[in-house]
C-alpha cells in the first residue's frame, strides 16, 4: 500500500493517492520524477501494519537515500471512536509539516520528519478540523430529520386536510390557466388559419370559471382585491391573505387572457399579424403590472395589523415591516416600469425587422422564402442580406434573436409576449 502526497504548488491542494503496490521500497520512475521535483512520497509498509491500520498511531521516519518517508503503523486499540476525523487531522498535519519546507524551495536533503504528529501545532488556517466538525453537525441534522420524518408527514397530511378546499381550487385554477395559455399560443401561431370558434370557446371558458369561483366564495368578496380593496374575510390571517392573493393573481391572468382572446377575434383584414403581436405584448405587460400591484393593499394591511396586547412596540414593528415591504415593492415596480416603457414605445412606433426587399434581392435569394418554402409575401431583407416573408420572420423573432440562416444577431431582446403567451409566474407578494 502506497500513500503519495503531491505538493506541486505552495497553494495547491494536496492530493492523496492510495493504491496497492507490491514494490514498497522502490518507487517507479514516474514517482522518481515527482520526488525530483516538488513532491513527497509516503510509503506505508504492509508488514508493519498490525491491528487496525488507519486508527494506528503513526510514527514517521525519513529515508535520506530514497527521499521517502515511511510511516510505520502500529495498532492502537481503543481509538476506534472518531477514528475518521482524527486520522484525517493527523494525515493533514503530517502533510503540512513536510510539505511546508518544499513550498519554500528547499532541497530534499532538508526534509525533516516529526515522530510525534499528534503534537504538531494546530493548523493556522484550521482546514483540518472544520470540515469534519461541520460534517458531524450536518450528520446530526440529517439524523434528526430522519427520526422526525414520520411526524412531519403526519403534520403535512393535517395541513393538506385543513386546506383541502384551497388546494383543490388552486389545482383547478392552474389547470385552467395552463390549458387556455397553451391554446391561445397555438391560435396566435396559426395566424390566418386560427379558429374564431376556438377563441370564443376559450373566452367563455375563462368567464365561466371566474364567475363560478366568485359565486362559490361570494361572502368573501374576493373580487374586491382586483380593484385594490380588501376582501371581507374575518379574521384576515396569513393563510387567508395567501388565499386571496393567489386567487386574485389567477383571476387577473384570466382577465388578460380574455382580452387576448378578444384581440384574436378581431378580423385579420383589420389587423396585421405584427399589429396583433404588439397588442398581445402590451396586454401582457399591463397584466403583469396589475398582478404586481394587486396584492400590495392586502399584504400592507396584514403587516401593519397588530394585537392590542402588543402595544406601541407591536405597532412600530408592524409599520416598519410594512414600509420595508413597500420599498421592496417599489424597487420591483421600478424595474418593471423600464420594460413597460419599452413595450409602449414599440407599440406606438411599430417595429419592422430589416427593410423592404427589392425585386432584385428577392430573385438573388432564389424567390423562395427559406421558412415557408413558398413565394415571398411582403419580403423583408435583414442586415445579413437574407430575405424572408414579413410574417415568417416576425414569427421567428417572437422566440429568437438571430437570423435563421446565418445566425447573425438582429435584435438584442426577445419580446416573447408577442406569441400570446401569459407568464405563469405566481405573484404572491
Ligand atoms: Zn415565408
Ligand atoms: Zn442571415
Amino acid at each position: 500500500m502506497k500513500l503519495r502526497v503531491q505538493n506541486d504548488r505552495p497553494d495547491s491542494k494536496r492530493a492523496l493517492k492510495l493504491r496497492e503496490s507490491p514494490a514498497v521500497m522502490q518507487p517507479n520512475p514516474s514517482e522518481r520524477g515527482v520526488l525530483a521535483g516538488n513532491g513527497l512520497s509516503l510509503n506505508l509498509q504492509p508488514e508493519l501494519l498490525t491491528g487496525t491500520p488507519f486508527t494506528a498511531t503513526a510514527a514517521a521516519a525519513s529515508n535520506a537515500d530514497s527521499s521517502e518517508v515511511r510511516v510505520s503503523m502500529t495498532g492502537a486499540s481503543g481509538d476506534s471512536n472518531g477514528g475518521a476525523s482524527s486520522r484525517r487531522s493527523r494525515v493533514n498535519s503530517h502533510t503540512h509539516s513536510h510539505a511546508h519546507p518544499h513550498s519554500h524551495g528547499h532541497s530534499r536533503g532538508q526534509l525533516h520528519s516529526n515522530s510525534e504528529p499528534e503534537l504538531d501545532p494546530p493548523d493556522p488556517d484550521g482546514d483540518s478540523g472544520e470540515p469534519s466538525a461541520s460534517l458531524t453537525e450536518l450528520r446530526c441534522l440529517f439524523r434528526w430529520i430522519q427520526k422526525s420524518l414520520p411526524f412531519l408527514v403526519i403534520l403535512c397530511a393535517k395541513l393538506v386536510i385543513q386546506h383541502v378546499l384551497g388546494l383543490a381550487v388552486g389545482v383547478g385554477l392552474l389547470t385552467t390557466f395552463l390549458y387556455v395559455n397553451k391554446n391561445i399560443q397555438t391560435q396566435v401561431f396559426l395566424q390566418d388559419r386560427h379558429s374564431k370558434l376556438r377563441c370564443i370557446w376559450l373566452l367563455v371558458f375563462l368567464i365561466s370559471s371566474t364567475l363560478l369561483l366568485y359565486y362559490t366564495f361570494l361572502s368573501e368578496t374576493l373580487y374586491f382585491s382586483l380593484i385594490f380593496l380588501s376582501p371581507t374575510i374575518e379574521p384576515l390571517g396569513f393563510w387567508e391573505i395567501l388565499w386571496a392573493v393567489g386567487i386574485t393573481n389567477f383571476i387577473i391572468k384570466f382577465l388578460f387572457m380574455g382580452i387576448k382572446c378578444l384581440i384574436l377575434l378581431v378580423p385579420s383584414a383589420l389587423v396585421t399579424y405584427r399589429t396583433q403581436g404588439r397588442w398581445l405584448m402590451l396586454t401582457e405587460e399591463l397584466g403583469q403590472v396589475h398582478q404586481a400591484t394587486a396584492p400590495v393593499p392586502l399584504w400592507f394591511r396584514y403587516l401593519v395589523s397588530y394585537q392590542e396586547s402588543d402595544g406601541v412596540s407591536g405597532l412600530t414593528t408592524g409599520v416598519l415591516l410594512a414600509l420595508f415591504y413597500l420599498i421592496l415593492k417599489l424597487l420591483g415596480l421600478y424595474n418593471q416600469r423600464t420594460s413597460l416603457l419599452k413595450t409602449v414605445r414599440i407599440f406606438l412606433a411599430g417595429e419592422h425587422t430589416g427593410s423592404a426587399a427589392t425585386r432584385a434581392q428577392c430573385s438573388e435569394a432564389g424567390d423562395v422564402c427559406p421558412i415557408c418554402q413558398g413565394e415571398y409575401r411582403d419580403p423583408r431583407v435583414l442586415i445579413c442580406q437574407h430575405v424572408f416573408c414579413d410574417k415568417c420572420i416576425a414569427l421567428w423573432f417572437n422566440r429568437e434573436k438571430s437570423c435563421p440562416l446565418c445566425r447573425t444577431v438582429i435584435t438584442d431582446k426577445v419580446y416573447k409576449w408577442r406569441d400570446g403567451a401569459t407568464s405563469p409566474h405566481l405573484q404572491i407578494y
